[in-house]
């Protein structure tokens, strides 16, 4: 009875691509060499990872020497953000202690994690709040700059509700505070144009395994001329960035996956803006009391994320993946705790309701053809979990939560 597996979850991670598993496959055995060393099989790594720098350099218009390897987007982000921070507190002075960092209150938690570590030793971290699409204003931003402000770190799109932020203008505003800007891109690069000369980023994260590359590979773009830190010491790979013998296998990969990604990027966006709308459009039509989470403008063109009233997403999830369907509820790092979504509470939804939500992320494999198996499948849970729940009246066909609901509290939005 299983239909066959249609997997939505893109986001949270994505299957390796067949060219890009080719690609990789020699480099664990036949291709083993260590970059560092002279002989040939040394030689060939070195003109392989030259190959995928320039391939993860094009995705995002840097230059080939502005990319370093790390293990991926968390350690990007940490990265990113103690690489400047330490090297700003560095110039530390009574009168300007150069410890404050901007960021916002809807980050990945390798970003947040990072900033709340930070605050441990004397940094001081503004949060900026976004509004009900999930975007920042540009003017609180603006506002939150002072003369010990460092670094602004804000995502170029969110991972759950797929919000793209307006990266160009806040790139303007770091540059004319002479602040440094690091973005998260982890979700955009390889969905949707990331141009760093474009979009006035000094520094960017990326990862290979949300891009149909492996897992436990990533990079980092860093402008040439910015003054960082180093976070891992060793035997000086990666021009001293990063120690650590290189991941080859990864390294290749996560090039070839960039590559695909360039070379496929409208059609990808097409394909998964047509499969994105049709999901909108019939589940907010056919479902009642069921609504869209994040802006409908500004908004990844992979990622779909509803809200349905007086159900919980995790039972949603269960039921859904018995009718072939893998989707999320909130996002994967937060189904190890029962909170809500941090996201979904900055943005405004109350708690009961961010238990209802769904994530469904489109990737190249997903097809216009099963939209109507997902919606009727969709419809089919909600409908069955709406009648055993006791915050649906059955009679009336209506959602009778609001009865049970408590106000919003600032601690809702803080936490993750
Ligand atoms: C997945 C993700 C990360 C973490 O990347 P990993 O490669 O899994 O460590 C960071 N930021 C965002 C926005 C993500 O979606």
């Amino acid at each position: 009875m299983a239909h066959e597996l249609i997997y939505m979850d893109n986001s949270a991670t994505s299957p390796v691509d067949e060219e890009v598993l080719k690609e990789m496959l020699p480099y664990f055995n036949e291709k083993f060499g260590n970059a560092s060393t002279l002989y040939r099989l040394g030689v060939d790594a070195k003109k392989a990872l030259d190959k995928a720098r320039q391939q993860v350099a094009d995705l995002i218009n840097a230059d080939v020497d502005e990319i370093t390897f790390t293990s991926g987007g968390t350690e990007s982000d940490n990265m990113a953000i103690k690489g400047v921070a330490l090297s700003e507190i560095q110039k530390a002075t009574d009168k300007n202690p150069r410890n404050h960092i901007i960021t916002t209150t809807i980050e990945h938690p390798a970003v947040l994690e990072t900033c709340k570590f930070l605050e441990k030793f004397g940094f001081e971290v503004t949060y900026l709040p976004v509004d009900e699409d999930g975007l920042i204003s540009l003017d609180d931003l603006e506002n939150a700059i002072k003369e010990s402000t460092i670094l602004i770190t804000i995502m170029h799109s969110n991972n759950e509700i797929g919000t793209i932020q307006p990266t160009k203008e806040i790139g303007e505003i770091a540059r004319k505070h002479n602040v440094l800007f690091h973005s998260d891109a982890v979700q955009s690069a390889g969905k949707i144009p990331v141009d760093v000369k474009d979009q006035n980023i000094d520094i960017l994260s990326l990862s290979g395994h949300k891009i149909n590359g492996p897992k436990g590979i990533g990079a980092i773009y860093i402008k040439k001329g910015v003054r960082f830190e180093v976070f891992m010491h060793g035997g000086g790979q990666e021009k001293g960035l990063r120690s650590g013998t290189e991941n080859m296998p990864g390294i290749v990969g996560l090039g070839k996956a960039a590559e695909l990604a360039r070379e496929n990027l409208e059609t990808r966006m097409q394909h998964n803006k047509e499969i994105r709308d049709a999901l909108i459009e019939k589940v907010t039509s056919q479902i009642k009391d069921a609504y869209v989470n994040g802006s409908l403008e500004k908004r990844l063109p992979n990622n779909v994320h509803f809200r349905f009233s007086g159900i919980e997403g995790e039972s949603l999830i269960l039921r859904l993946d018995n009718e072939g369907i893998d989707g999320a509820t909130g996002s994967a790092c937060s189904t190890h705790d029962l909170k809500g979504s941090h996201v979904l509470a900055a943005i405004g939804v109350k708690p009961a309701l961010s238990h209802g939500s769904l994530r469904l992320s489109i990737g190249p494999e997903n097809s216009i053809d099963d939209v109507d198996y997902i919606v009727a499948s969709i419809k089919k849970v909600v409908d069955y979990l709406r009648e055993l729940s006791p915050l649906w009246d059955n009679e009336t066909d209506e959602y009778i939560g609001d009865r049970f609901e408590k106000p919003l509290e600032d601690e809702d939005i803080d936490r993750y």
